[in-house]
């Protein structure tokens, strides 16, 4: 795992790689209510509750397909906290526009615009949850306990292949069975 080099080419669009993308790897928390039910638990014993391990990869990639968390998660953050807020005024807009209703002055338009802009902020909010496109590209599909062997998804084949030949003493094609 540690040995594996990844190729100084694009996984997303395949143009030379020019700065990294870094990838953090974790293991999901262990459900502590249930512990003989993971054999990597029960098997190595070597995992404690609640600790999580984690390891970086750091993937070549060109300019416009890299990626960086600083500022996405301001972002994330802004806009679940404008969700929120404009929620919350919409509510109160609903409120006092079905007491218009009931007085028989009609509908405000600005709720038209509080809609239309809550709208907006709701599809904000799906753009910047959505995975960025490098790990789009290669997805970790599995590892174990030490990180010593990594089972990776690669969706470009040309870049599977040139991963393959980079990596020939250390990767092997696996084809990957889902555990019933
Ligand atoms: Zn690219």
């Amino acid at each position: 795992m540690d040995k594996v080099s990844f190729p100084r080419s694009c996984p997303v669009c395949g143009d030379e790689a020019t700065v990294f993308t870094k990838m953090i790897i974790s293991e999901k928390k262990e459900d502590p209510a249930r512990p003989y039910t993971n054999p990597r638990i029960s098997g190595f014993g070597k995992t404690r509750f609640g600790d999580v391990k984690t390891r970086t990869l750091f993937i070549p990639t060109c300019e416009a397909h890299q990626y960086t968390d600083e500022g996405e998660n301001k972002f994330k953050v802004l806009c679940t906290l404008g969700d929120g807020i404009l929620f919350s005024i919409l509510f109160i807009s609903f409120l006092a526009a079905g007491e218009n209703l009931w007085l028989g002055r009609g509908l405000p338009p600005y709720l038209f615009g509080l809609v239309l802009l809550f709208g907006i902020f709701i599809g904000l909010t799906v753009f910047a949850f959505r995975p960025p496109k490098v790990f789009q590209a290669i997805q970790v599909v599995g590892f174990d306990s030490d990180f010593k062997h990594i089972w990776l998804n690669l969706e470009n084949e040309a870049y599977r292949l040139e991963f393959f030949q980079k990596n020939r003493m250390h990767a092997e094609f696996v084809r990957w069975i889902k555990r019933a």
